[in-house]
């Protein structure tokens, strides 16, 4: 059965979409079978996999309301050696439509056990809301994984994220655990950058993950070619990053 993992963080362009498509190319890349659900209405993580969410057939929006199965909805991203849930803006309505369905916070998570078999992860996109579609993704996971700025405001905010998980933790899924804190776009050179990192590891312990990403053009440019970065320049220091941060990953897991 697969792990399955949440990327969140309800803060807007702190790198969830980014960590999702490279952390699925870098799994892909170590031999793990992966789907990556693109679980924002922006559509991101499904153009980030080189996927054209203009024309879909089928969605995660068709999913969730039970119009379709995962096994017709996914595609490949041939680009990543993954596979991918696309979504676009259709899936904005899903949260208003779902509003009257049975079990709603459990729409994707029933969805996905149909399919969790085949594959050894299943890595989520959330929306930067803590909004019912993140609510889905949360009641689905083993563990969420929340990127972040080493920089002055990242910590506001991390505590309503921390209460929401908390909350889902104790109504809705026992499963759920914060797996960590991955320090993203990270400037070695900024003494800010090392004041902040240093506090995240006091404060949060082993939660913190051991793998930095740094800041690196190359992650950025690499959507605009419809490649995971991990394939755009797999030589760079943001690929070779997301590929270590896969293998700690695959450590983790066997501990879980
Ligand atoms: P949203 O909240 O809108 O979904 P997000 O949290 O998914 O955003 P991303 O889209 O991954 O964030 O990243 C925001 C921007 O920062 C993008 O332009 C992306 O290319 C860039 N970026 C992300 N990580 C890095 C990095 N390590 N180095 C350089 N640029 C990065
Ligand atoms: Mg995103």
């Amino acid at each position: 059965m697969a792990k399955i993992f949440c990327v969140a963080n309800q803060k807007g362009g702190v790198g969830k979409t980014t960590t999702s498509v490279n952390l699925a190319a870098g799994l892909a890349k170590l031999n793990q079978r992966v789907l990556l659900v693109d679980l924002d209405p922006q559509g991101n993580a499904t153009m980030g996999a080189g996927i054209n969410k203009a024309g879909l057939k089928a969605s995660t929006y068709e999913v969730m309301l039970g119009e379709c199965d995962v096994a017709t909805a996914r595609q490949r991203s041939e680009a990543g050696r993954f596979d991918v849930l696309p979504s676009n803006r259709e899936l904005a309505g899903a949260e208003v439509e779902m509003v009257s369905l049975e079990n709603r916070e459990r729409r994707l998570k029933d969805a996905l056990a149909l399919i969790d078999g085949e594959y050894e992860f299943i890595l989520i996109d959330c929306p930067p809301a803590l909004s019912m579609l993140t609510l889905n993704g949360l009641c689905a996971a083993h563990g969420v994984i929340i990127p972040m700025q080493c920089e002055y405001y990242a910590l506001e905010g991390l505590s309503d994220l921390v209460n929401t998980i908390k909350k889902v933790h104790a109504n809705l899924n026992p499963d759920l655990k914060i797996i960590g804190l991955l320090r993203v776009m990270f400037d070695p050179r900024m003494t800010l950058s090392q004041q902040v990192s240093a506090q995240l590891e006091q404060h949060f312990g082993d939660k913190v993950f051991n793998t930095i990403i740094p800041r690196n053009v190359r992650l950025a440019e690499a959507p605009s070619y419809g490649l995971p970065g991990v394939t755009f320049d797999p030589a760079s220091k943001g690929a070779q990053a997301y590929i270590a941060f896969g293998a700690e990953m695959v450590e983790r897991i066997k501990k879980m």
